[in-house]
């Protein structure tokens, strides 16, 4: 088995891992409502995917606002 010959310092293990994962993940503008999302994912604000609703919260959101004012009139 391949064994480390020296013990590595402190200081060199602290130093490797100063480049672990630094910079943000790339967001770009959803298209549809315009908030950051990640590239190649279902918006997370309008459940939108190539200018389709894959996810129906924002309907669901609509019809749930509709059942508040129909129990507000009712
Ligand atoms: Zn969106």
């Amino acid at each position: 088995m391949p064994n480390p010959k020296r013990r590595h310092s402190r200081a060199r293990g602290r130093r490797r891992r100063t480049h672990w994962k630094l910079t943000a993940p790339n967001l770009s503008d959803c298209p549809q409502c315009k908030a950051p999302k990640m590239a190649h994912r279902v918006c997370p604000s309008c459940g939108f995917y190539d200018g389709k609703p894959v996810l129906d919260f924002a309907t669901k959101k609509a019809k749930k606002e509709e059942k508040k004012k129909k129990k507000g009139q009712g």
